[in-house]
């Protein structure tokens, strides 16, 4: 039998984060991952889908040392934001220095963050990584939780955390209930290069179908996530090379000029997931496994690294009183401290996709008004850009400035 603090399924970035957080507390983690990890052997094959990362994932990576680690590979600041209506004049523009930050975020693509996150795993003595494995059967009793893992293993530990993705099996198997709906939409997502610079900015046209994002690597390529009705997106990808440039540049109102190149066409259906519960006693679910949502305002990871970072305050904190971390009332403070925020965020992305996507006359007028209004509205422009880069609401202590933080 493995003696462990904690016990995490999944080691997405979600996950992995979680046990850094954990591991460098002297907390003993016990890792577990289905795929095999790649490392930097795999930098080669870039990913399709790019994140947007929050400045407040950026200070929890910079607090858990895995930030320099992601920048000497690859990351790429967005400054500005410029958000518009396809079907009207409305307008919105976002810039870092109205709220005195360096920068709105950074698009990171996934497989850096791995890389970064599996070489600082490696550097802490207290977490230990099961991978590739996967869990067979759990016993949750009064005062531990057990797993045996289909290697073999058998590990043991006060609190079990479900960080397994949007299909959860740790979820699933334990029966926590979920609230889903299907938005009938598709995620296409691509590297594309344009005709016209970006110059750091990152781009959302709102069409009817749904947002068309492009968000600046380096310069003159753009990730793409082009939210399309799921019945069009299989014809999308099948289309010819120039087809494909010829509509897109066309949906983006060539607002950087023709698409001249692309790579690594990909859709994702898109779907809201939200569970019930966060927890239960000995039990915990973060990131997706407990939350999915649109991509459109690119908050998914990050909000689960908020969780990461929450979870972990609460959890050091139980220890520090030395009290048991895996129950309920200990737990209770962190489902507490993230669900509203989460739902909160969920919310937003709702009405977004909902408002844009109505094309009755007085909606569509309303939010023209309503972008133009905000845009010339200062204060409340600021707090929904502080909104968009992870600075509002009740960040944990590893997501909030530091003194010496740039
Ligand atoms: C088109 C699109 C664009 C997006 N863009 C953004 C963006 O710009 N910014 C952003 O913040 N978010 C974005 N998101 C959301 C983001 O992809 C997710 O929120 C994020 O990947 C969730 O991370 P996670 O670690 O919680 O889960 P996952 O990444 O799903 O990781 C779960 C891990 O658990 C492992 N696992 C599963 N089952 C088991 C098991 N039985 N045993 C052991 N391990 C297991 C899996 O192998 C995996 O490694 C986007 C999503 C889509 C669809």
């Amino acid at each position: 039998m493995n003696q462990f603090d904690v016990i995490i399924i999944g080691a997405g970035i979600v996950g992995a984060t979680a046990a850094c957080a954990l591991g460098e507390a002297g907390v003993r983690v016990a890792l577990v991952e289905a795929r095999p990890l790649a490392g930097d052997a795999d930098e080669g094959v870039r990913d399709a889908r790019v994140f947007a990362i929050t400045r407040a994932s950026q200070r929890i990576f910079e607090a858990l040392g895995v930030w320099d680690r992601i920048i000497a590979r690859d990351a790429y600041p967005f400054r500005e934001m410029e958000v518009w209506d396809a079907g009207g004049t409305g307008v919105i523009h976002f810039d870092c220095a109205d709220i005195g930050e360096p920068c709105l975020g950074h698009m990171v693509e996934p497989r850096i963050i791995h890389a970064a996150l599996l070489e600082r795993l490696r550097s802490v003595a207290a977490i230990t990584l099961f991978c590739p494995a996967q869990f067979r059967d759990i016993s949750i009793d009064e005062a531990a939780v057990s797993v045996s893992l289909d290697d073999g293993a058998t590990l043991s530990s006060a609190l079990i955390v479900a960080a397994d993705g949007a299909r959860s099996p740790l979820r699933e198997q334990l029966g926590i209930p979920t609230c889903v709906h299907d938005y009938q939409q598709s995620g296409l997502v691509a590297r594309v290069a344009t005709e016209y610079p970006h110059h750091a900015t990152a781009r959302q046209r709102f069409l009817p179908g749904g947002p068309l994002a492009f968000l600046p690597m380096e310069e003159g390529w753009s990730s793409i996530v082009w939210t399309l009705p799921t019945a069009e997106v299989t014809d999308m990808l099948a289309l010819e090379r120039d087809a494909f440039h010829a509509a897109l540049g066309q949906a983006f109102d060539f607002r950087l000029g023709r698409i001249v190149d692309s790579e690594q066409r990909e859709a994702w259906p898109l779907r809201r997931l939200h569970a019930e519960h966060y927890v239960r006693e000995r039990v915990a679910l973060m990131g997706d496994a407990a939350h999915a949502i649109h991509p459109l305002a690119g908050q998914g990871v990050n909000l689960g690294l908020l969780d990461a970072a929450a979870l972990a305050e609460v959890v050091l904190a139980a220890r520090a009183r030395a009290g048991d971390p895996g129950t309920l009332p200990v737990l209770r403070r962190y489902e507490r401290w993230r669900r509203g925020e989460n739902l909160l965020m969920m919310s937003a992305m709702d009405g977004f996709n909902g408002l844009f996507g109505n094309e009755l006359g007085p909606v569509r007028w309303l939010r023209n008004f309503g972008l133009s209004a905000m845009n010339a509205a200062g204060p409340a422009k600021d707090l929904l850009m502080r909104h968009a880069a992870g600075l509002a609401g009740d960040l944990p202590a590893l997501a909030r400035a530091r003194v010496d933080s740039p």
